[in-house]
């Protein structure tokens, strides 16, 4: 690698990040030590962006590094787990400093405020793409699974649907609103938070949990195939972005907070007698959180 790339990592992806204790090294050897601590689990999640599909190399550099992080931490909060180091492989046709100054402030201002560490990765020149590979922590089993929702257990959203939805169909000059309504929307789809409070609630109480990255029936799909039962969601129940209220019926009604992907809001179930556990470590963590319906023994997922 050429030396200005050095510098260029130096500069924008080593200096001015959180610096773990358990990081023996981190970027700057050819290979990240990291230590565990006894009776900890590693969670190791990868996430590929690819340019023309997933972002363009327009879009705001800022926004796209945090949202990257964004969504990772998502799928690491699902699993319960506090998120702890990420290495990153970037290909890029070339150099562009400022691209890389924004693109890196992005998701290092992310990565500072839940105390997670860059501590490795790849840059390379070719067709734009980025590889976020994030590792988090969870107490030996706690780890929440994917799969494990059980008839009986009720069914709950943490944080709200339909913004990221909103915010497509307002950039496809679908929907016209309000100047405060399309700032919400817009902000949700680009720099959305991920729902780590939660994570720590989830461990131990969620017999499963999952993203709404590509809609709640299809969370729910893979979240009761482990025991082949199904679901029943009372759509009127679904917990909706303050933007969407104003043109809830011209962009499409409950259409949009049930089929559209919000990928840091939760889809958790939990068996009836930890409802109220879950219910109080939630709201003690400041998380939105309403219930949505029931896990049943019948296949399929049932909207009402
Ligand atoms: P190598 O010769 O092992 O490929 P490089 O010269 O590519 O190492 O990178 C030097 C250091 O910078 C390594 O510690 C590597 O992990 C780190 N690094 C390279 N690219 C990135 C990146 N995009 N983000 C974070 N760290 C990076
Ligand atoms: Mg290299």
């Amino acid at each position: 690698m050429p030396a200005s790339e050095f510098d260029i990592i130096e500069r924008f992806f080593r200096q001015g990040q959180t610096r773990r204790d358990d990081v023996v090294l981190g970027i700057g050897d050819d290979a990240a030590e990291l230590r565990v601590a006894p009776g900890q689990q590693v969670v190791a999640d990868m996430g590929l962006l690819i340019e023309g599909r997933d972002f363009q190399l327009a879009d705001p550099p800022a926004s796209l590094g945090h949202r990257a992080l964004a969504l990772a931490l998502a799928r690491l909060a699902a699993r319960g787990a506090e998120p702890a180091w990420a290495t990153l492989a970037l290909t890029l046709p070339e150099a562009d400093e400022s691209w890389l100054k924004d693109f890196s402030e992005g998701l290092l201002s992310l990565a500072r405020r839940y105390g997670m560490q860059l501590v490795g990765g790849d840059t390379t020149h070719g067709p734009a793409a980025l590889t976020l590979h994030c590792h988090g922590l969870v107490p030996e089993g706690h780890l929440v699974p994917a799969d494990g929702a059980a008839p009986g257990d009720l069914i709950y959203v943490v944080g709200r649907l339909g913004a990221s939805g909103l915010a497509i169909l307002a950039l496809a000059e679908e929907v016209r609103l309000s100047r405060s309504a399309r700032e919400a929307a817009l902000a949700q789809l680009y720099l959305p938070e991920p729902p780590l409070p939660a994570a720590p609630v989830l461990q131990g109480l969620a017999t499963a949990c999952l993203p709404v990255a590509e809609g709640l029936p299809a969370a729910l799909e893979t979240m009761t195939s482990g025991h082949g039962g199904g679901a029943t969601v009372h759509v009127e129940q679904l917990p909706i972005s303050d933007a969407l209220h104003e043109v809830f019926d011209r962009a499409g009604g409950w259409n949009l907070p049930l089929y559209s992907a919000e990928p840091c809001a939760l889809c958790v179930t939990v068996p009836a007698d930890r409802q109220q556990a879950l219910e109080q470590g939630l709201a003690g963590a400041s998380c939105e959180f309403a219930w949505v319906g029931n896990v049943e023994s019948t296949p399929g997922v049932r909207c009402l």
